[in-house]
């Protein structure tokens, strides 16, 4: 199927109220370019020099949302082209983006991501460091967190269920909590294969790569 005949199934199956972002990660400048013409202005991208390459192209006539793991020494190269980081998983990270958008004059949006599964394979903090966290972030100027991310460990429906409302709960929690700088108005979870789920227990954020571009080939 085509992007086009993607997006429209993709559109038709979402809320008005969630927002789909595009992860455009491994695809050509093509593929952004003709998601854009339909209308498109939210891509994903998971790695910093991709995603420097497309920006050259785009800039910030696309709403960039860094969804991939963000290794602190590279945050100097993203700093104001980035909409939404969705992934601050560490202090250090945060007083990395601290530093380097207070030089700048800039504010840095993100989503704390949580490792929700506890898989030692995937980046996202434990709850049980989540409370140190919060409190650095609580001290930050120029770091504003928006809410919370996510990427669930692999399984059926039920286990699917099962984490997204963890994060609802958790999302729920925190923004009753009323933390200075952090605001509880994005929970992104969801991918291709798992969106309508995510979105039944509370995603309002979606991240759709392969049922917008097809298949990803990480063989070139
Ligand atoms: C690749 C990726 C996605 C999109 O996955 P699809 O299965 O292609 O929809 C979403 N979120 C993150 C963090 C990703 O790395």
């Amino acid at each position: 199927m085509s992007i086009a005949e993607n997006l429209d199934k993709i559109r038709e199956s979402i809320p008005e109220y969630v927002n789909l972002v595009a992860v455009s990660k491994t695809k050509p400048i093509a593929d952004i370019k003709e998601a854009y013409d339909l209308g498109i202005r939210d891509f994903g991208e998971n790695k910093v020099q991709e995603f420097l390459t497309k920006y050259e192209k785009f800039g910030n006539d696309i709403r960039w949302h860094f969804i991939g793991h963000l290794q602190v020494n590279k945050v100097k190269y993203i700093v104001g082209k980035v909409f939404l980081i969705h992934s601050l998983d560490s202090v250090k990270l945060l007083k990395e983006l601290e530093k380097r958008y207070s030089k700048e004059n800039l504010y840095a949006n993100a989503l704390i991501e949580i490792n929700i599964g506890r898989e030692e394979s995937k980046s996202g903090i434990l709850l049980e460091n989540l409370d140190e966290l919060l409190k650095e972030c609580e001290n930050c100027n120029n770091v504003k967190i928006k809410g919370l991310m996510t990427v669930i460990p692999i399984g059926d429906e039920e286990s699917n269920k099962k984490y997204f409302s963890q994060m609802k709960n958790l999302f729920e929690k925190l923004k009753s909590m009323n933390l200075k700088n952090i605001e509880m108005k994005y929970l992104s979870m969801g991918m291709t294969g798992d969106y309508k789920t995510a979105i039944s227990k509370g995603a309002n954020v979606v991240r759709i790569g392969q049922g917008i571009f097809g298949k990803r080939d990480y063989s070139k």
